[in-house]
């Protein structure tokens, strides 16, 4: 018995084979499946992308659509996809390929050379309309059924039952609907390219088809302002418009984009800016290089869309201090559409550093809102610095007021600024004005400061006739401190008037100052800051809004106007 069971030891190397085997094969097996499973999605994401990149349409996936979504090839629900954000066409991964080929995008440019300006029929795409949309046949609601239905014209908007459609519907001309004024019509463009090849540039003859009121609208959107809400934006003004005429300053700089105003006849373009005040002085630095290149009359008047927060020029011409989807895209376009002209001085600051070995140039801004040196420039200097060291914590508009209002309150303790009156001189129009004991100056153009407090004329029952911003004026203030100017900012108290003048000197005899151009902060040493007009922004006030917490100013703004 023993010696029959003697054999047994051998057999084991040979077991443990088998269990090596298993191992093996048990974690092996889910590491290649995993391994082949990301392959084969890389693949396919490659092979997406390559479709994304030829394709006509501007295709950009999403994980969850915000509606109710058909998809346009196999009619089934997706919850997943890709969409167009030019013509809105709504696709499943598995009949991206075939939608691409089926269906063709917003024509930009006609590819026909058709003569006529007004032969294009509408171009219907089928399902998905938007929600609480209506036939224009039958002015019953569309799209409410749960299936791939009914159809919408992707350039007047305009939609249809699919019981309703009928031949006549499909051969009739696109009017281009609500928008037509603002949007630059495919032939447009084809005509103007028939012209330059002929080198004949009288687009005026050209425009009158597409009447008097015709004030096409070009969008310089940033990406990147207001939380990336700007790329959303874009895509809803390419629906809206022609997709030749919607920018993403990221990508095409503003000089760049405005060129196509040099294929509109003159005067009769507007810009609708969409990001800060940063961006708006972006665009504005353009134009006046436009003016510079002799392309005057060319020059666009500009709208803004203000995204972020706390933006004092876009709130002082009417548009409010923050756009957050509050109204729809298509009530911004009607805004603009209602909006009237208005000038805006721009300024020029030159500051010279003390010194007499000073062989550096003179550093030179533009301004448009306001200049500033003391307490609330030293609170934009910390919440910059600290902005570039953790940008992910700036990213709410909430967030980022109660950060910098703990930065504003922290810099009580700090009295950098302290005796300013004894640091400075100052000269409005030349003349030396008198400093009472002040930690702070700012210097105004527009109405608006520190995200929407009016300094100038101040509150309680002495207030101040209004400051403008195309008089060709500044007007000065002195702050005594940081508490103080956070009082002025929640309006408990009135800055010191200093007084208004054409040009501005000042003259920082000693130490280290914090300084900032339109919220653009720096430390600054013994210098001389001047501070004189440099030119006309033609801007659009937009005055059916009311700002939340200043509706009475606003209305004493019109008074004024009134009685002008
Ligand atoms: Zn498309
Ligand atoms: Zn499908
Ligand atoms: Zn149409
Ligand atoms: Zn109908």
């Amino acid at each position: 018995m023993e010696g029959q069971e003697r054999p047994a030891p051998p057999a084991s190397p040979f077991a443990d084979g088998h269990l090596v085997l298993w191992t093996l094969c048990s974690v092996l097996l889910p590491v290649l499946i995993t391994l082949w499973c990301s392959v084969q999605r890389s693949r396919r994401q490659l092979h997406r992308r390559d479709i994304f990149r030829k394709s006509k349409h501007g295709w950009r996936d999403t994980d969850l659509f915000s509606q109710p979504t058909y998809c346009c090839v196999c009619a089934q629900h997706i919850l997943q996809g890709a969409f167009c954000d030019c013509c809105g066409l709504r696709v499943d991964e598995g009949c991206l390929k075939k939608a691409d080929k089926r269906f063709p995008c917003k024509e930009i440019m006609l590819k026909s050379d058709s003569k006529a300006l007004d032969a294009m029929p509408h171009h219907w795409i089928r399902g998905n309309v938007p929600l609480c949309s209506y036939c224009v046949v039958c002015k019953q609601q569309c799209g409410n059924q749960p299936k791939l239905c009914d159809y919408r014209c992707i350039w007047c908007q305009k939609t249809v039952h699919d019981e309703c459609m009928k031949n006549s519907l499909r051969n009739e001309k696109c009017d281009f609907g609500e928008f037509k004024n603002l949007i630059i019509p495919p032939s447009y463009l084809t005509s103007i390219n028939h012209m330059r090849k002929d080198k004949k540039t009288d687009y005026e003859m050209l425009a009158s088809k597409l009447g008097k009121q015709w004030t096409p609208l070009i969008i310089l959107a940033n990406s990147r302002s207001g939380t990336n809400m700007g790329e959303g934006l874009l895509g809803e003004f390419r629906i809206l418009l022609n997709p030749v005429q919607v920018f993403d300053v990221t990508k095409t700089p503003p000089i760049k984009a405005l060129q196509l105003c040099t294929l509109l006849p003159y005067d009769s373009a507007r810009v609708l800016v969409c990001g800060g005040d940063g961006t708006v002085g972006w665009v504005l630095d353009a134009l006046d290089e436009m003016k510079i290149k002799g392309q005057e009359k060319y020059i666009p008047q500009v709208a803004v869309l203000p995204l972020g927060t706390g933006n004092d020029l876009s709130n002082t011409l009417g548009w409010g201090t923050g756009y957050a989807g509050e109204i729809p895209v298509a009530q911004v376009l009607r805004n603009v559409m209602e909006a009237d002209g208005i000038k805006l001085d721009r300024w020029k600051v030159q500051v010279t550093n003390k010194g007499y070995y000073n062989l550096r140039k003179p550093k030179e801004f533009t301004m448009n809102n306001y200049f500033s040196i003391g307490p609330d420039a030293l609170m934009a200097l910390n919440f910059h610095a600290h902005r570039e060291k953790a940008p992910s914590l700036f990213s709410s508009r909430i967030l980022n007021k109660a950060v910098y209002l703990f930065y504003g309150t922290k810099d009580c303790l700090v009295q950098e600024c302290k005796d300013l009156n004894k640091k400075v001189e100052l000269e409005l129009d030349g003349e030396r004005v008198e400093l009472p004991n002040l930690e702070g100056i700012i210097v105004l153009n527009i109405g608006y400061w520190g995200g929407g407090c009016r300094l100038w004329e101040g509150m309680g029952d002495e207030t101040y006739p209004l400051a403008r911003h195309d008089d060709g004026l500044l007007e000065v203030v002195g702050v005594y401190g940081s508490f103080h100017c956070a009082q002025i900012q929640v309006k408990l108290a009135n800055p010191f008037r200093i007084g208004q003048a054409h040009t501005v000197r000042l003259i920082l005899k000693c130490s280290m100052m914090p300084m900032q151009v339109d919220g653009e902060p720096w430390a600054q040493g013994p210098c001389t800051v001047t501070i004189t007009h440099k030119t006309h922004a033609l801007m659009l006030y937009f005055s059916g809004e009311q700002t939340d917490d200043d509706v009475s100013s606003t209305s004493d703004q019109e008074d004024t106007k009134e009685t002008e």
